[in-house]
Order: C-alpha cells, then structure tokens, then sequence
C-alpha cells in the first residue's frame, strides 16, 4: 500500500497547506457518508493522504486533478493507478488546471459512474471560484454529474456557504450554494493540524445536492442578481439594485419592499427576484 508522498517544499502559488494525520483523512473522507463503490473527484491531491484515505476508504474510481507536476507524477505511480490481475486501476491522475479541466467528461474518459462526489482539500486561493463554477454547471449532457460534495475551505469561506439571512456572513456565496445544495460545516481544524499551518482556521463543508424540483435553475442570472444586491449590502436594495437594469422594477414584482436591503432576502425572496427580473429583461 503507499503512503503519501514526501511533499518538499510546499508552494504557496498554489495554496499547499498538506494534511498528514490518518485520523483526521479518514473523516474528512467520509464526512460526506460513504465513498464505498462510488466514482470521487479529488481535486488537489498533493502528497496523497486524502487520496490514500479515499482509497482505503472504498472508492471504486478516484479521479485526482493536480496541477503540480511532482504530485502528479508521484501519485500516478501507485500501484492503485495501475490495472492488476484482470482489475482496472481505481486512481487516476489527471495533471492540470481543475479550473480548466471538463471534469465530468473525465470521469467518463475513466469508466467512472455520474454524478460523481467531489471530496476535496481546496487550494485557499481558489476554492470559492472552483465552488461557484461546479454550483453553476451542475449538469451535463442533460443529467446532473456532481453528488455531494465535501470541501476543505478557510472557517470563514464555510461560514458564508452555510449562512442564513441577517447573519454576519450571509451573503452572494450562500445564496447560491443554498440554490442548489443543503450545505453544512461537518468539521472544523485549526492551522496546526496542517503542514506549513496556515494563518486561520479551516472548516469541511458537506454540500448535499437538493433535489432536482427543489433546485433553481437559472444559477446565472441569480448571480448576476446577488452581485448587484450585495455590491452595495448595507444600501436599500432600490439603491443597491440600480447598477443592474431593471432590477428596481422587478422587486415590485415580486412583492419586495425595496427600503429593505440584501442580507434580510431569504432564499425564496432571491428566487422570485431573479425570475421577475429575467421575465422582464
Ligand atoms: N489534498 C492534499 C492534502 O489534503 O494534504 C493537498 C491539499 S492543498 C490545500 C491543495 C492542493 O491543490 C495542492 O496539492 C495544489 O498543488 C493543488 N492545486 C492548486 N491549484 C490547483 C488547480 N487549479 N488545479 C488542480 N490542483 C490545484
């Protein structure tokens, strides 16, 4: 069986904060329940330990996107990359830009079943980009290809995927994960259980995928909405909302007192926002 690999010298470009300690792989792994003959996309490798967590975990197929290149090399020469004894490898590495990379077309290149779960020790510096883009384009060619995802955040990027109007950190990132998915913080770790700690502490969010008549589906113009909303957040939303054409009208719409301001819309009141908005566009 192999361990993770020595990592070096982390490269902090890349946002390497490496996790070590089996225990702590073993339930970020299963935070989300469990990986047993299921098809996982880890993204960001490193070293391995979630990886080798994964594994022994059950995962049948385990794709691992990791843009550096000692990584990427290391893992792909684990005895799990390779096909043995009649049995297809169960890791598979792709080197590159998660950002860039089709990664549910990937997961078909491996013989792997969609949707996949998304278990991941998120580089900080783009985790919520990776985030909104996989909330965005949940599906494809016609189906939904990402279950549930476990992520490795800063505490304070968990706190506002999770939070609920008038809370501190409410805000465009939790009323669009929350259009999509239930998410809650399964666990919290302090920078010392990470090699090079980093400065704050981290927090896995687990996003359970809503139902698909629970889901909105216009993730695009919510987004659109939210940025002008909370652009300006502690504005009236009939001043907030003027950077984005029609939107002032629309809350009339949808029976919105335009003398309230972002952080108090619930999710539902979001909805019917960006729809009049849309409808009216
Ligand atoms: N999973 C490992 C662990 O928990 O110890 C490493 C996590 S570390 C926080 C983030 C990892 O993501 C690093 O290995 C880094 O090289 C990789 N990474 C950074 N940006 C990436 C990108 N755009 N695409 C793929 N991997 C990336």
């Amino acid at each position: 069986m192999s361990t993770p690999l020595t990592p070096g010298p982390a490269k902090k470009s890349l946002g390497q904060h490496f996790l070590f300690d089996p225990s702590i792989l073993a339930r970020v792994a299963t935070a989300g329940g469990s990986v047993e003959g299921k098809t996982v996309i880890e993204v960001g490798p490193g070293p391995g330990g979630l990886t080798r967590a994964l594994l022994d975990s059950g995962a049948a197929r385990l794709l691992a996107v990791e843009l550096d290149d000692r990584f990427a090399e290391g893992l792909s020469l684990w005895p799990e990359a390779r096909a043995r004894n009649g049995e297809e490898a169960r890791l598979h590495i792709h080197h590159g830009d998660a950002l860039a990379a089709n990664l549910p077309a990937l997961v078909q290149d491996i013989g792997g079943s969609l949707p996949a779960m998304i278990v991941a020790n998120l580089p900080y510096n783009v985790g919520t980009p990776m985030l909104v883009e996989w909330l965005k384009t949940g599906q494809h060619e016609g189906a939904a290809w990402r279950g549930t995802m476990v992520l490795m955040f800063q505490k304070e990027v968990a706190l506002r995927i999770c939070a609920a109007p008038d809370e501190d950190h409410y805000g465009r990132l939790a009323v669009l994960s929350q259009a999509v998915t239930r998410p809650r913080i399964a666990l919290t770790l302090p920078p010392g259980a990470f090699r090079p700690p980093p400065k704050v502490d981290s927090a896995v969010v687990v996003l359970d995928p809503l139902p698909e008549a629970e889901c909105f589906s216009d993730l695009a113009s919510l987004e659109k909405v939210t940025a002008a909303a909370f652009g300006q957040r502690r504005k009236m939303l009939r001043a907030a909302l003027k950077s984005l054409p029609g939107a002032v009208e629309a809350l009339a719409t949808a029976k919105i007192d335009p003398t309230r301001r972002a952080e108090t819309l619930t999710q539902a009141e979001f909805r019917a926002l960006t729809t009049a908005w849309r409808a009216s566009a």
